[in-house]
């Protein structure tokens, strides 16, 4: 075959010691160290100028950046519709709170209502692609809908285990397509244990693929698409800043590292954003970290915040959080949970979206360090709304 094919996928590489892993099998952490895996590409293989042209052609979804996503044959893609979501400007909210620049990127619109139908899609087919037959992961709720949709849709099985506080919705996405959901009492690092007892019980059956956040190599990969179609969305450049409201920080961390390959490929000019990762005051680990100045976050008691997407009292990634927002410039900051639900109704009013709890952190965010003079105005400011307000009717009287 002439060209580099569908995908350029070299291998993974372990993210903490660099020791170098096969990417055609399936592999969860690093055999070595037991920290995550990213995918690593062949960029050489691309003329990176010629590549970019050809993929502004391409159908407007996430798989048009095929060559730097992880699935080798097209005949595996999976999909919903997922990708290139709208980057708006919100120049009036902006006006208001001193950042007119302030453009938001809505990831309400996936299917399931989040963001996680990204990592989801790409991470269900490059499970199916190497032989899996079933995806189980802990969740906060909307990476169960999604990893259950997809996964119903490339007739594998699923089996989701989430906090009965998760927003109720999401146990009905999983139901309704067949999933084997249950709901604890607990976090989700209480939902990880069960999940991770039954997948080392030898009667659960051969081909139950772990997919827990970070636990596997490719949902960062799908979550990576957010920075590719903002370096695209933007003409070729980064904005000065990404806000992102930060639980996992998987999309944190897809994003830089999407910024990075384009970088390496020369098709994207300039710096690399300030990356801001946002947490709530009820759970902020990696805030605590970033302001400790510590390479890790440890694990936060009581965690509690209406914005049940960045409820992770503890991040398998979160030395890779701290490494981009630090290397970039960038900062880290706490949001309570009145502030963040005012800024959701404002914004609403100013903007006609109904964000997430998790984007109104972010939004309320930037208006925090408008104030503190962190930003001086004068910025593009890129706020990720990671999901449809819609899935979390009760945060409105
Ligand atoms: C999962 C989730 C987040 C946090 O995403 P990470 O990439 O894991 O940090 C933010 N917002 C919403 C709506 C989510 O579902
Ligand atoms: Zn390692």
């Amino acid at each position: 075959m002439s060209g580099p094919g569908f995908s350029v996928l070299s291998h993974l590489e372990c993210s903490r010691c660099g020791h170098r892993h096969d990417a055609e099998v399936l592999q969860n952490l690093c055999e070595a160290c037991a920290s995550p895996l990213l995918a690593r590409y062949d960029l050489s293989a691309l003329d990176g100028p010629a590549w970019w042209a050809s993929v502004a052609t391409r159908a407007p979804d996430l798989w048009r950046y095929h060559e730097l996503l992880p699935v080798r044959d097209a005949a595996n893609v999976v999909s919903l519709g997922e990708g290139f979501t709208p980057l708006l400007p919100a120049a009036g909210f902006g006006a208001g709170i001193g950042v007119p620049g302030l453009l938001v990127k809505d990831d309400g619109l996936l299917p399931t209502g989040s963001f996680k139908a990204r990592g989801a899609a790409v991470g269900v087919s490059r499970a199916r692609e190497l032989g899996a037959t079933g995806v189980a992961l802990p969740t906060n709720g909307n990476a169960g809908s999604a990893w259950a949709a997809y996964a119903a849709r490339a007739g594998l099985r699923s089996r989701i285990v989430m906090p009965r506080s998760a927003p109720s919705i999401t146990r009905k996405e999983c139901s309704v397509v067949g999933s084997d959901v249950d709901v604890i009492d607990g976090l989700i690092g209480d939902a990880g244990a069960i999940v991770a007892r039954e997948l080392a019980a030898a009667d659960r059956g051969d081909g139950w693929f772990d997919a827990g956040t970070l636990r596997e190599p490719y949902r960062i990969e799908g979550k990576k698409t957010m920075g590719l179609e903002l370096a695209e969305q933007l003409g070729g450049r980064a904005p000065d800043v990404v806000v992102y409201p930060t639980g996992g920080g998987v999309g944190l961390i897809g994003i830089h590292k999407a910024l990075g390959e384009l970088r390496e490929l020369g098709v994207l000019t300039g710096p690399l954003p300030k990356m801001v990762s946002v947490q709530a005051t009820g759970c902020a680990p990696i805030v605590r970290a970033f302001e400790e100045g510590a390479a890790e976050s440890t694990a936060w008691a009581d965690a509690k915040t209406v914005a049940f997407g960045i409820t992770v009292p503890k991040a398998l990634g979160d030395f890779l959080v701290l490494d981009a927002v630090r290397s970039t410039g960038g900062t880290a900051v706490a949001v309570d949970d009145a502030e963040l639900l005012r800024v959701q109704a404002e914004f609403a009013r100013a903007e006609g979206l109904f964000v997430c709890p998790e984007g109104a952190a972010a939004l309320a965010a930037v208006q925090q360090l408008r104030g503190t003079g962190w930003l001086t105005g004068d910025e593009q400011v890129v706020v990720l709304n990671t999901g449809a307000g819609l899935k979390y009717p009760e945060t409105v009287p």
